[in-house]
């Protein structure tokens, strides 16, 4: 693994700076969800307004990618429409899936385009990606609480 690819600095940033990783107390929905293979973990919490993210929050141990990728998805969709979320989620997950043939669309998922260089490595995409899993997760049994 080309660590110089994927240890980029915004990587690192994140890991060492992570956002928003602190378990609100409110929340609509909360998930666990582990990737086995690398032994990361990661717990979060999911709230909505009507149609809108009001807040991702979290906690997790694991390796730099998987933490790195939860905190960069908070940045990108807390404040977003669950459809755009939907959308920038979907992109990443492509992404994931390019086995490093697409730079991603910066525009869309702005530090997340850091990440492109894992998909590369198919045992690292799981890391990647348990983050953006969980918060599909939580969305979805947050959205069927509501009326
Ligand atoms: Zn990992």
């Amino acid at each position: 693994m080309q660590l110089d690819n994927l240890y980029q600095e915004v990587i690192l940033d994140h890991y060492k700076n992570p956002q928003h990783k602190k378990l609100s107390t409110d929340f609509d929905a909360q998930v666990h969800h582990i990737n086995p293979s690398c032994g990361d973990e990661i717990t979060l919490n999911v709230k909505l307004n009507g149609q809108i993210v009001e807040s991702v929050t979290w906690d997790g141990v694991g390796c730099s990618i998987s933490q790195a990728s939860v905190s960069i998805l908070t940045d990108l969709l807390i404040g977003k429409t669950l459809n755009q979320a939907e959308t920038i989620s979907n992109s990443f997950m492509h992404l994931m899936q390019s086995k490093g043939t697409e730079k991603g669309d910066e525009n869309l998922l702005e530090d997340a385009v850091a990440l492109a260089g894992v998909s590369q490595y198919p045992a690292r995409i799981k890391c990647a990606l348990l983050g953006w899993m969980a918060f599909k997760d939580a969305s979805v049994q947050a959205l069927s609480k509501q009326n």
